[in-house]
């Protein structure tokens, strides 16, 4: 397919989450289908909802990618699990070594089982949109027809979630 940009959220709260993030990342930019075009910086959150857990890292990483979005969730889902993820059985929000998320893909609209894009919860999230406004805040959201910039600004009144 056309190469499109895409963003995609990653997180991790178990074991060596700064390690684990370097390999999922340069594992992704080692794929014939995807260029980096930029990484955020990561941010040390407290962790929402589920049992009780370490603090996340979190971050966001500008793709371009020939990928389409159910190629690049696979893609997603097999460095989740080299990091050591099982998903099977587990409560949700519960501790993971790694979270790879698509947050959006071009201007691909989608809701199908297993895969919503734009990622319903992106727009919602402090620990999403701060790094995504760092790689990238002119991308559009196209449901909400807003800029990452102004969903981020639309954010601003509701708490962060970053630890102090
Ligand atoms: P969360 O990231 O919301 O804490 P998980 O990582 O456990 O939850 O993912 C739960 C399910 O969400 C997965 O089975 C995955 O297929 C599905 N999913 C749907 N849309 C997306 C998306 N845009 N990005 C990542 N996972 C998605
Ligand atoms: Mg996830």
């Amino acid at each position: 397919m056309k190469a499109v940009l895409a963003a995609v959220a990653f997180g991790s709260n178990l074991g060596d989450r700064a390690q684990q993030i370097e390999a999922a990342l340069a594992a992704l930019a080692a794929h014939d289908g995807v260029d980096v075009l930029a990484v955020s910086r990561c941010l040390e959150t407290r962790p929402v909802g589920g049992p009780p857990q370490g603090d996340f890292l979190n971050g966001a990483v500008l793709l371009r990618t020939i990928l389409d979005p159910r190629g690049l969730l696979e893609l997603l889902h097999h460095l989740e699990r080299r990091a050591g993820r099982v998903r099977e059985g587990s409560v949700p929000n519960a501790p993971r070594p790694l979270d790879l998320d698509l947050l959006l893909h071009g201007d691909s609209v989608l809701d199908e089982p297993g895969l919503t894009v734009p990622h319903p919860r992106m727009h919602t999230r402090a620990f999403v949109l701060d790094p995504l406004l760092e790689v990238a805040p002119s991308l559009v959201h196209p449901v909400l027809g807003a800029s990452v910039g102004e969903l981020h600004a639309a954010l601003h009144d509701t708490p962060s979630d970053q630890v102090p």
